[in-house]
């Protein structure tokens, strides 16, 4: 049935409950059976969300929420009104804010800058190039496909590790090469989250994204999606240049403050060959990785501030012990795929343990940015087929912490110093050459270097040295840790299994800074410098950065308009 809908004519209806077998007709049966309606009353209706409520083993079901399109809602509304469960379905279409006007120039210093192809940065250059506004989009890694081809050959040892080409940087940002998962717990009363996967689908991502409650890509199709939208921000008259590192923002003392309160304004931006582009408007989509760019930053006097994050190791089971905990006997049923988690546990210490970033089926891989690193994440493809499940196991850092590499108090870069010497620690504990540091669970626990694997063997490529963990992070770090997994193991049937492996280190799981901002998402002391995703402290995935650049893109254009009318 295909779906018609006029903005304020359809109806949400939520929490339809239908058994993991049904038949595909069964959606349209609940509908009528839940309005009490004809066949004939209902003209279409689609998914909005699939969510799998799994709290009975023996009984687990679809729930689902259709929007649906009825002759005569408004009565339907009025004899269902005490009916929580049936409202009227809010308007997800997108509007722009704004449009180039006829003369806006193509080049010079009124043109838009996007600095970090990451799906911060993409969509901010796509939702400007759709206003009209052909940005610059700079990226100073490679193309997907260069990068793809140097990653896995470093991966797969056969290429050298490529400090400008990576996990973390280049063409798609640092998600490229992850399981993709597109959900977050942002705010998004704009339903912009929306039109990030409907762009993400027009881009060639597979529209089943659009209705389930935990939608992801994965590796291979991701890259394939960031060549789509590269393709369209292009046909809109954007550009994008590849291998183009910033190395400077060009700001100008403004003096008078221009009315705004704001000491410096950018001019422009000094790349790595040497030359210089001119614009007065620039998106700042770094990335949580970009050190040398927030050192930069910080010398040319833009506003930064520390944030908290988080550090810890990625812990790796077979997947079919993860599916029998969340599944028991319906483990392996075709409907269901394979199972994740999420668990939390607040240490007597005062520290928070949790896992983050769980790729179900996926492989844990290298991901540094930085020579003589190792950093640990996830990816997984589309079919999440590995062996194993990863997950990371992170604990918040607390001021104590960072003490030995604060320069001074509430010095801006002080965890990224931490994080620095805690991936070069891992370097060592690995033996150097980009092997990981590996431990079994069970020796872990016991305090005991590991000094043979047993059933569940690591994924991490390139490699992995067996070793003692206990050193590997900040002494309470490892004791919240040592204290949440067997609470974890009481929550997932199976989770203390001995030969599970422990691999670190987890660094980059969220930006160790902010770049404040103002209510118009403006730099607080630097005019027309937008910092935005992740990078920035605005994000903290593929979803909230893709929204984040929608934000930033409305922000900018906005600025664009009153500069251009001014001019
Ligand atoms: C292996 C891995 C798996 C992940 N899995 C998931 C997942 O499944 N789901 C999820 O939601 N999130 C996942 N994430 C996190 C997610 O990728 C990030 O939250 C997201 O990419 C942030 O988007 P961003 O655009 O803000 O920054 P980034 O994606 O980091 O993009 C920043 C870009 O800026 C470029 N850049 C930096 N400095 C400069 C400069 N000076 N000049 C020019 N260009 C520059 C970088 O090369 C990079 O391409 C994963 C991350 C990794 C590393």
């Amino acid at each position: 049935m295909g779906f018609a809908r006029e903005a304020g004519d359809v109806l949400r209806l939520s929490e339809l409950k239908l058994p993991l077998d049904h038949p595909p007709e069964a959606v349209e049966a609940a509908i009528l059976k839940r309005l009490r309606i004809s066949p004939s009353q209902l003209i279409s209706y689609r998914l909005v969300k699939r969510s799998v409520d799994a709290r009975r083993h023996e009984r687990i079901q679809f729930i689902y929420s259709v929007d649906v399109v009825v002759s005569g809602e408004d009565a339907l509304l009025k004899r269902h009104a005490r009916n929580p469960k049936i409202r009227k379905a809010p308007d997800t279409n997108y509007y722009p804010v704004a449009k180039a006007p006829s003369d806006f120039p193509k080049a010079g210093i009124e043109r838009p800058v996007v600095v970090g192809a990451g799906p911060c940065g993409y969509f901010a250059a796509l939702l400007l190039a759709q206003m009209g506004f052909r940005p610059l989009l700079l990226e100073r890694g490679q193309s997907v496909k260069k990068r793809t081809a140097e990653t896995f050959g470093f991966w797969r040892g056969k290429q050298p590790f490529n400090p400008e080409s990576n996990v973390q940087f280049g063409e798609g940002g640092a998600g490229t090469f992850s399981d993709g998962k597109l959900y977050s717990q942002v705010s998004d009363p704009e339903h912009y989250g929306r039109k990030v996967l409907e762009e993400l689908v027009a881009s060639g991502a597979n529209p089943e994204i659009l209705a389930l409650q935990r939608p992801h890509i994965g590796t291979f199709k991701l890259a394939t999606v960031v060549r789509g939208m590269r393709a369209k921000i292009e046909e809109l008259g954007g550009e994008i240049r590849f291998e183009t590192r910033v190395v400077e923002l060009l700001l100008r003392q403004d003096l008078d403050n221009s009315g705004s309160g704001k000491p410096l304004q950018v001019e422009g931006l000094r790349l790595a060959n040497g030359s210089t582009i001119s614009s007065r408007h620039v998106v700042l989509a770094l990335g949580h990785s970009a050190r040398d760019s927030f050192a930069m930053l910080e010398t040319i006097g833009v506003k930064l501030e520390a944030k908290p994050f988080s550090v810890g190791l990625r812990i790796e089971h077979p997947q079919s012990l993860i599916d029998r905990a969340r599944w028991g006997s319906m483990a392996g049923h075709p409907q269901l795929g394979h199972a994740e988690y999420k668990l939390v546990h607040h240490a007597r210490n005062g520290r928070c343990v949790y896992s983050f970033c769980m790729c179900p089926g996926g492989v844990v891989v290298g991901a540094t940015s930085q020579t003589d690193c190792v950093v640990t994440n996830g990816m997984s493809q589309h079919t999440r087929n590995e062996r194993n499940a990863n997950s990371a196991l992170v604990v918040n850092l607390e001021q104590e912490d960072l003490r030995g590499f604060e320069r001074w108090p509430g010095d801006p870069l002080a965890g990224v110093a931490l994080q620095r010497d805690l991936e070069q620690r891992a370097f060592q504990l690995g033996g150097g050459g980009y092997c990981a540091p590996v431990q079994r669970q069970e020796d872990f626990l016991a305090g005991r270097p590991s000094t043979a694997l047993g059933e569940v063997k690591p994924s991490y490529l390139p490699g992995i040295k067996l070793v003692d963990l206990n050193q590997a992070l900040p002494a309470p770090l490892i004791e919240a840790i040592k204290e949440a997994l067997p609470v974890f193991a009481r929550r997932l049937s199976g989770y203390e299994h001995p030969d599970a492996v422990l691999t670190g280190v987890e660094t980059r799981t969220s930006s160790p800074v902010r770049i404040p901002r103002d209510d118009c998402l403006e730099s607080l002391n630097t005019r027309g410098l937008i910092p935005a995703g992740e990078g920035a402290g605005y994000a903290g995935g593929i979803l909230s950065a893709g929204i984040d650049g929608i934000r930033a893109a409305e922000a900018l254009a906005q600025q664009l308009v009153v500069a251009h009318s001014s001019a």
